[in-house]
């Protein structure tokens, strides 16, 4: 069997390093919670809670404990909340993320109606909104664009895990909502290495697997792409791998999110070698 792994495969730089801030504080306080899941992957969260990095539960009263801000961000009025009732707060924001929030507070101090091309339910969505004081617009789907009035200035902002493709045609459709337009091109350089290489694949298997969790947006997106060309399987846990899906001459491609650990390409390449004999190609 050939498989073809998509590299970069693991954590992106963002995941790294809020995951390394998380451990540094536990080392240094002994516990430590995370606002919300510090990344979109139920696995690496529980190895996470297993080491002492818990999800700050929504009943549990956070005073006076540290505090983690998650890659995705959170509204400042959140942060501001918890600061106020003595906790301590460390921000393991993604900078990419943090660009994009930065950016929408310009836009509306200079009186820009702000749009975000994104998840309207998305964490980073929300926090990237509050940024404007919650006055941008979420535009999810091409039907949200028809509701847009017409604005003198407009600036839009993506979401760092859109898919340039869709971004681009988005965008084409609010051209003629304003007068002048403004755009930041604010998508992860990562995010779209993966999903070049997630097109790039699909020209080359027969079968794809893409590793991560399910809400994981940047993951979602890569199996989009991918399913539309090939067989593809969105995995999140190994148990869910069906044998079936594989013959001893099949060209199977292997791609991880950015919240997906090294671990698991590891242990999805074992199960694929106690099958057939591997030819391991990295694209
Ligand atoms: S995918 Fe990009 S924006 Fe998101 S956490 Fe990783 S590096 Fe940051």
């Amino acid at each position: 069997m050939k498989v073809y792994i998509a590299t970069p495969y693991g954590f992106c730089s963002g995941v790294k390093k809020s995951i390394s801030l998380a451990e540094k504080i536990l080392s240094l306080k002994g516990e430590v919670y995370t606002l919300g899941a510090l990344v979109h992957n139920p696995k690496v969260i529980e190895e996470l809670s297993k080491k002492g990095i818990k999800v700050l539960g929504k009943d549990e009263i956070a005073e006076g404990k540290a505090l983690i801000v998650r890659a995705h961000g959170l509204p400042q009025r959140d942060i501001d909340f918890y600061k106020s009732l003595g906790n301590e707060i460390y921000d393991a924001t993604c900078p990419l993320v943090k660009k994009v929030q930065v950016l929408a507070e310009y836009l509306k101090n200079n009186k820009y109606k702000v749009i975000i091309i994104g998840e309207k339910n998305h964490p980073e969505v929300i926090g990237i909104l509050s940024y404007t004081d919650n006055q941008g617009i979420v535009i999810e789907y091409e039907s949200d664009i028809e509701k847009v009035e017409y604005y003198p200035k407009i600036g839009v902002v993506f979401q760092t895990t859109q898919s340039f493709d869709n971004a681009i045609q988005k965008v084409n459709l609010i051209m003629n909502k304003g007068k002048e337009i403004r755009i930041f091109n604010t998508i992860c350089p990562e995010t779209i290495e993966r999903q070049e290489k997630a097109k790039k694949l699909s020209k080359i298997v027969d079968v794809a697997l893409v590793l991560g969790g399910k809400n994981s947006a940047n993951t979602r997106r890569l199996y989009i792409t991918l399913s539309l060309k090939v067989p593809t399987y969105h995995i999140e846990n190994l148990e869910e791998i069906d044998k079936n899906w594989f013959k001893e001459d099949s060209k199977v491609g292997i791609i991880t999110g950015t919240s997906t650990p090294n671990n698991f390409v590891e242990e999805v390449l074992a199960l694929l070698k106690s099958l057939y004999p591997l030819e391991i190609h990295l694209v």
